[in-house]
């Protein structure tokens, strides 16, 4: 079958034979329809990312239809189409026994530390194969994981309703955070050096960032999406006096910080990481249809092209995503 592999740092392939999945007792084989393109593939594709082997499956935002089932898993699921929780926690350790499975050290991740899904067929566990809502678009599906991340991050924000917070970076995490701000009924603003990721934040509903020294414009609550290490500062100087930061993106490099700034003003900040299984996944999916994430799409690939998909993607305003069949509903 067919699958978008990396062979090296910042080589993208289409292989045509790689091999077929194998479904265990649990699993299901899930024909994959899309696959969203992330920040964490990206850090995958540069070489930033190490992965076990070469050449190596990529992609882990996927959706499909299920074609194979499992000894265990009810024959009924066949044909159902799917969002895949690309994420596996082991569920039986300290963290996952106490529902924090993101922080599972044993977590096994599609494209990460498992073999990714841009392939035809993916195998999955049939728990982190997410029934469709009826009706929903494939749009709104091969968002429902990076959505997933966002409605996380405002929980944990504890933002409230008619309450302003700031988005750092308008990449496709940060327009799922404006999206999910402004359908909570608080009020997102945003900054980010790119004017067509801003311009695709006010499609969704944000405001610019507004510059300047008054005091009275600054934030209760602040999501860093960017990863950037020197949006952290940004991040730190506009967060109100006993102010929420909350850090979504990531990045190695070591961040600059005032510790002053943060004493005086009591912040608070938060590293969130994805989600817990399987509540965190399940409100996404249930919220779907209400948020319609497919609004952050832009730019789409057929699998052929996928190299081409990775190299826009970091160009390219909004989500940009990677079909292997026509989407439909
Ligand atoms: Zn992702
Ligand atoms: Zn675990």
């Amino acid at each position: 079958m067919r699958a978008a592999v990396l062979t090296g740092p910042g080589a993208v392939e289409v292989a045509g034979d790689w091999p077929e999945p194998e479904c265990g007792p649990d699993d299901v084989v899930v024909a994959v329809r899309a696959v969203g393109v992330c920040g964490s593939d990206l850090a995958v594709v540069d070489g930033k990312r190490a992965v076990p082997s070469l050449p190596w499956a990529l992609g882990h935002e996927a959706i499909g239809d299920i074609i194979r089932v499992g000894g265990n898993v009810p024959a009924g699921r066949l044909g159902e189409r799917v969002a895949v929780e690309p994420n596996f926690p082991c569920l039986h350790c300290a963290a996952c026994t106490s529902g924090r499975t993101a922080v599972c050290p044993d977590r096994r991740i599609l494209g990460i530390n498992e073999p990714g899904a841009l392939r035809e067929r993916v195998t999955v566990p049939a728990r982190f194969a997410w029934t469709a809502p009826v009706g929903l678009a494939d749009e709104d599906l091969v968002c429902v994981e990076p959505l997933a991340v966002a409605l996380a991050a405002l929980t944990r924000a504890g933002l409230a309703a008619g309450e302003r917070c700031l988005v750092v970076g308008a990449g496709a995490q940060g327009l799922l955070v404006c999206l999910a701000a402004q359908a909570l009924g608080a009020r997102p603003f945003v900054v980010d050096p790119h004017e067509g990721r801003l311009a695709t934040a006010a499609e969704l509903g944000a405001a610019a960032m507004p510059a300047g020294p008054d005091v009275s414009m600054d934030f209760p609550v602040v999501f860093e999406t960017s990863g950037v290490p020197v949006a952290l500062e940004t991040a730190v100087e506009r967060c109100a006096p006993d102010g929420r930061i909350v850090l979504i993106g990531q990045s190695a490099v070591p961040a600059r910080l005032s510790t002053f700034t943060v004493v005086q003003r009591r912040i608070t900040l938060r590293g969130c990481l994805i989600y817990d299984h399987p509540a965190d996944f399940a409100a996404a999916v249930a919220r779907a249809a209400e948020l319609r994430p497919g609004r952050i799409l832009r730019g789409r690939f057929p699998l052929e092209r996928a190299g081409d998909a990775f190299a826009q993607a970091r160009k390219l305003p909004g989500k940009t995503w990677i079909t292997l069949e026509e989407p439909s509903r």
